[in-house]
């Protein structure tokens, strides 16, 4: 096939390089001067979605998508199809969704899970919005950048999957950590509270695959002094993409939206920015209820 790549950041790079080693023919383009393995680059985004029989978009947020599809958009073939794999808010999904459909051309929002490494192996989890004929376009690409492609629904389902997803993922977070915190002050062996919580009711991902206390379970970034892995702005980011969401669908999500906000105080006046969103550990560690 081939492709058009705008965005080859920490993912879009290694994505992108996955899809040149299975033979694909990849021109890429990014804001910043890069280079990947395999792939050739193109002068501006139009000209790497000129003839593409799938572009493919993986960008910081839906501000930059909505600016690029208006770029992109009137460049591509008919029939073409913009996979969008970049988290962004369900309105802009949705909006470039109609935009497509209205040039006669494919959409599917398909944002990832599995991060860097998962990027980098070609083991991500994509949860994807779209047609079912966008999605059918898509898939092959999806199983050569990912392990598991789930088809979630019409446009904007994806999103929908992804900051829900995340929204458990950072109130869990958040709940792992301060029970911990509280543990330590009751005099609890971290390790005790490790082997009874995971495998008790209490357990979770974050506690049993990404344990937030150095030196307890599996290998996690709090065993490299908490570099991110998953940085507590794209945690923060994510969260409030969800309680946007929440805001336009009016629903009722209180644990979210402090979520969102100790996430945010985190990052924006104490000490994680830069930080793995586990960090959250240290943090209640060193403070008291006050
Ligand atoms: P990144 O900042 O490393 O990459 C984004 C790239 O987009 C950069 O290289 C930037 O130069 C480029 N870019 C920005 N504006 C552009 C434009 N107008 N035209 C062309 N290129 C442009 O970010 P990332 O970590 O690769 O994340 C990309 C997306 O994936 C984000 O939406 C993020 O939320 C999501 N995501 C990231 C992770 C992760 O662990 N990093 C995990 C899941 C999802």
């Amino acid at each position: 096939m081939k492709i058009g790549f705008i965005g080859l950041g920490n993912m879009g790079g290694p994505m992108a390089a996955n899809l040149a080693k299975e033979g694909h023919d990849v021109l890429g383009f990014d804001m910043a001067s890069v280079t990947i393995a395999g792939v050739s680059m193109a002068g501006s985004a139009a000209e790497a979605a000129t003839g593409a029989d799938v572009v493919i978009t993986m960008l910081p947020n839906g501000q930059i998508l909505r600016a690029v599809a208006a770029e992109v958009l009137p460049a591509m073939q008919a029939g073409a199809a913009l996979v969008d794999c970049s988290t962004v808010d369900v309105d802009s999904a949705r909006a470039v969704a109609e935009q497509a459909t209205a040039a006669d051309l494919l959409f599917v929002d398909a944002p990832v899970s599995g991060g860097i490494g998962g990027a980098a192996g070609g083991t991500l989890t994509f949860m994807a919005g779209g047609s079912a004929a966008a999605f059918a376009k898509a898939e092959p690409l999806f199983d050569i950048m990912g392990q598991k492609a789930v088809h979630c629904g019409e446009a904007g389902a994806g999103q929908a999957a992804k900051i829900c997803n995340n929204m458990i993922l950072g109130v869990t977070m958040i709940a792992t950590c301060e029970a911990f915190a509280l543990a330590d002050k009751l005099g609890l062996d971290r390790q005790k509270m490790f082997d009874v919580v995971s495998t008790s009711s209490g357990y979770s991902w974050t506690m049993n695959a990404y344990c937030p206390a150095p030196g307890v379970g599996p290998q996690s970034p709090a065993d490299n002094d908490y570099k991110p892995g998953f940085a507590a702005e794209l945690m923060l980011k994510d969260l409030r993409l969800s309680q946007q969401a929440a805001e336009s669908a009016d629903a009722d999500t209180p644990m979210g939206e402090l979520a969102q906000a100790l996430y945010s105080k985190f990052v924006e006046s104490e000490d994680g920015l830069g930080m793995d969103f586990s960090a959250m550990l240290p943090r209640f560690e060193k403070r008291g209820r006050s």
